[in-house]
């Protein structure tokens, strides 16, 4: 159980690899594994995408 930076929310999480992606099923950030011990999350901005040339 690991807690979503963004919302609070606990997450039920198996085994995370870093860097490995999850998304929070609370609030649906992208939060990458940035840490294991103790598990730490981060938050991924979203990425406006600029189609404008
Ligand atoms: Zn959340």
């Amino acid at each position: 159980m690991v807690e979503c930076p963004v919302c609070g929310a606990d997450i039920e999480v198996g085994e995370l690899e870093l860097h490995q992606i999850i998304e929070c099923p609370v609030c649906g950030a992208e939060l990458e594994v940035v840490g294991l011990d103790p598990i730490v999350l981060e938050e991924i901005p979203e990425v406006e995408e600029d189609w404008g040339e």
